[in-house]
């Protein structure tokens, strides 16, 4: 479904992903785990390419990117096949939760007003927000902005959904909505790349864990493996430190 051949990048001199080696199965439930500044962020980003990855392959579904040579049909097509919920949600603060998620489906997808609007509220309606739907995101908690931004990936019908850090400017109080919410698609069989400081989440929803540090998989496995039998040194220090 998803592969990631020696993905490589860096900023400057620095080596931030060092031939990422990925697989991701259909419907699976990927977590990556890591200190900060390992780059985990990065690895989303450049498989979507919001960020241009100096070397390496993505393939999602059947379509393969030489990351050196991409073609703007490659990046375009990448982009329609993923969708990413932000750290910090990225709403348009001008348009009502509605907008917010008819915008894509209009603008990129060339859907009708119509349609948009029945699939958005639609996607409202699975992550709680029925009643928010003319909210703006000042009117909106966190937790709500953040399912929004859920809903608007949904929304895309994407092959997979890059969740890059998706409670961690939320209030402790309001990770648990946003996390069972994740949990509810999670387990209708859509593919997901979560990266998350939510070991608890980590362990009940992940298919797969993978640990990073300084821009190489230092290890993965089943969450079981990760999380009660660690074999890597780096990786049970990280555990020790944040279970
Ligand atoms: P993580 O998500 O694991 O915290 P990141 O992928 O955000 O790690 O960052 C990995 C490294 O890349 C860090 O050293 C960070 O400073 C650097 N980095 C990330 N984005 C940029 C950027 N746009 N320009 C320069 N350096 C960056």
């Amino acid at each position: 479904m998803i592969k990631v051949n020696r993905l490589s990048k860096a900023f400057g001199k620095n080596e931030v992903l060092q031939s990422i080696d990925l697989s991701v199965e259909k419907g699976e439930v990927v977590v990556i785990l890591g200190p900060s500044g390992s780059g985990k962020t990065t690895l989303l980003r450049c498989i979507n390419f919001l960020e241009k990855p100096n070397g390496g392959e993505i393939t999602i579904g059947d379509h393969t990117v030489n990351c050196k040579r991409p073609s703007k049909l490659d990046i375009h097509i990448l982009r329609r096949k993923t969708a990413m919920v932000f750290q910090h949600y990225n709403l348009f603060k001008h348009k009502t939760a509605l907008e917010n998620v008819m915008e894509g489906l209009i603008i990129v997808q060339k859907l009708s007003k119509e349609k948009a609007k029945e699939i958005s509220v639609q996607m409202l309606e699975k992550v709680g927000l029925g009643s928010k739907l003319d909210a703006y995101p000042s009117r909106l908690s966190g937790g709500q902005q953040q399912r929004v931004g859920i809903a608007r990936a949904l929304a895309l019908n994407p092959e997979v959904i890059l969740f890059d850090e998706p409670t961690s400017s939320l209030d402790p109080e309001l990770v648990g909505e946003v996390l069972s919410v994740i949990r509810k698609i999670a387990r209708e069989g859509i593919t997901m790349i979560v990266v998350t400081h939510e070991m608890g989440f980590a362990r009940d929803v992940a298919n797969h864990v993978v640990f990073m540090e300084g821009g190489v998989i230092v290890e993965e496995g089943k969450p079981s493996e990760i999380f009660y039998a660690p074999k890597e040194e780096r990786t049970k220090q990280f555990l020790s430190r944040i279970t």
